[in-house]
């Protein structure tokens, strides 16, 4: 199943910066009906995606996405990927979806940590505004929450938070 198909097309990056990026997924997240520690698998669906990590075969990353048309695409997870850093991961590939695809549009499409760098970084930029939007986030701050309770509260890892905290300054 992992055998790269000369038919896949090349996911090109947006060559945005960050807070763009970033400030594009906490409006997509909005505009979704995604709430700050939400059920994002379910945002998935509602654009006719799917997640699963029962074909999983690539050793080498933690989850990968195969578009084959516009509501039709497919985000893998490693099995052994659990709680936090699934979720952050299907943002990410959630991500390249519609940064990369828009929305499908270029399919098909294969997109693995392999590719390129600037892609990574969009997909954990969309990743991190997407889940921790600036405002909330902010808010949260102020009010004097530590890490580990905004790490609950978004349902992200403690490092994802320290990430967020650094970018939004
Ligand atoms: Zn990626």
């Amino acid at each position: 199943m992992v055998t790269l198909d000369k038919s896949y097309v090349s996911p090109v990056p947006t060559n945005w910066t960050q807070q763009s990026v970033q400030d594009f997924a906490e409006t997509t997240a909005a505009k979704l009906g995604y709430q700050p520690g939400g059920d994002i698998e379910h945002v998935v669906r509602l654009l006719g995606g799917m997640v699963t990590d029962e074909h999983w075969d690539s050793p080498s990353a933690t989850g990968y996405i195969e578009v084959r048309d516009s509501r039709d695409f497919t985000i893998n997870l490693s099995p052994l990927a659990s709680g936090t850093r699934r979720r952050f991961t299907t943002a990410h590939e959630l991500g390249h979806y519609i940064l990369h695809t828009h929305m499908g549009k270029l399919h098909p499409v294969r997109i693995t940590r392999e590719g390129s760098n600037r892609l990574e970084w969009e997909a954990n930029w969309f990743a991190a505004g997407f889940l921790m939007p600036t405002a909330e986030f902010k808010r949260l701050v102020k009010e004097g929450r530590n890490d580990a309770e905004l790490a609950f509260h978004f349902d992200v890892s403690m490092s994802a938070v320290e990430i967020r905290r650094t970018v939004l300054g």
